[in-house]
């Protein structure tokens, strides 16, 4: 499974915005972008100014980078996303959102996108009663997480009855602190995605 494995800190600096990809440090003064907003690199300070293009461009990046993926799967999501009905941008943020960590992600079982790609990748997950491990697993409506039997006990999965009590799952997955399990109830709408990105201009990005 390719991935990236920089700094990703540097990611938040590149883009110019917090990307919130490494969990609670991302709420904490220990915040890279928050202690040096500046892009990366020795001449960082030196923002250039941008023209359409690279508005575009960055704002692809920030997109891809927030559900960390790689370039061609990104493409080939948006691919899919212009050959469905409706709104290109929206069809493409609802199929970053269904992929398999990012619901880990949201239903609070991990702190960051990151950590939710590993315990799926470490096969800590069922769908619908199925053992899987596929990060980018399409989940649609109707399909059970459910962390496994043999997992119950193990870190980080020991505690996490109690915190996820007062966690706040979006309103299209429902969440079973009791049973450390959830289900996707509907596919999202772009009001249930609460994510500062503008969609459109990756659109006009990959129409050029
Ligand atoms: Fe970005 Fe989080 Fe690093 Fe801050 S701590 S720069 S929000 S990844």
């Amino acid at each position: 499974m390719a991935r990236y494995t920089e700094a990703v800190c540097r990611l938040c600096r590149r883009e110019g915005a917090k990307l919130f990809l490494k969990g609670t440090r991302c709420y904490s003064k220990k915040c890279a972008f928050e202690r040096r907003p500046s892009p990366p690199g020795q001449h960082g300070v030196r923002r250039r100014k941008m023209g359409d293009y690279g508005i575009q461009l960055r704002e692809k990046q920030k997109v891809r980078r927030v559900y960390s993926v790689l370039e061609r799967q990104f493409q080939n999501y948006f691919t899919d996303a212009e050959h469905q009905d409706g709104v290109t941008g929206e069809n493409l943020l609802r199929r970053l959102e269904t992929r398999l960590d990012n619901v880990v992600f949201r239903l609070g079982f991990a702190s960051s996108r990151a950590q939710a790609r590993q315990l799926v990748a470490h096969g800590h997950f069922t769908v619908n009663g199925v053992p899987t491990d596929v990060p980018s697993y399409l989940l649609k409506p109707g399909h059970r997480i459910e962390v496994r039997e043999s997992r119950r006990e193990r870190d980080p999965f020991k505690t996490a009855k109690e915190t996820l009590r007062s966690h706040q799952a979006p309103e299209w997955l429902s969440l079973e602190p009791a049973r450390l399990a959830g289900t996707v109830v509907s596919l999202p709408r772009r009001d249930q995605m609460p994510l500062d990105l503008n969609e459109q201009l990756v659109v006009e990005y990959y129409s050029r």
